[in-house]
């Protein structure tokens, strides 16, 4: 368990390489800026009215959960 703990804990900054990249925002987003501005390592960019994810993620999750069109993705587009 003190390993997800772990994982989840942003200070903690416990990464897997590459992970990022998997991250996608579906044609849902609005372009609102949310998820840039919630973002606590401030890696998401807005380039041309949508998040492009960069690097370090913390895996946190919160992009996603703070979306209020539910567009963001992780995995295969
Ligand atoms: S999961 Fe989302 S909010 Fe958390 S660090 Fe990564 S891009 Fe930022
Ligand atoms: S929070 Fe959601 S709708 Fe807003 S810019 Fe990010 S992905 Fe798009």
């Amino acid at each position: 368990m003190s390993v997800i703990r772990d994982f989840l804990n942003p200070k903690k900054k416990i990464r897997v390489p590459g992970m990022e990249e998997n991250f996608y925002a579906t044609e849902d987003c609005d372009g609102c800026g949310e998820c840039f501005r919630r973002c606590p390592s401030g890696h998401i960019k807005m380039v041309e009215g949508r998040p492009d994810w960069g690097k370090p993620c913390l895996m946190c999750a919160a992009c996603g959960t703070v979306c209020p069109k539910n567009a963001i993705r992780y995995g295969k587009r």
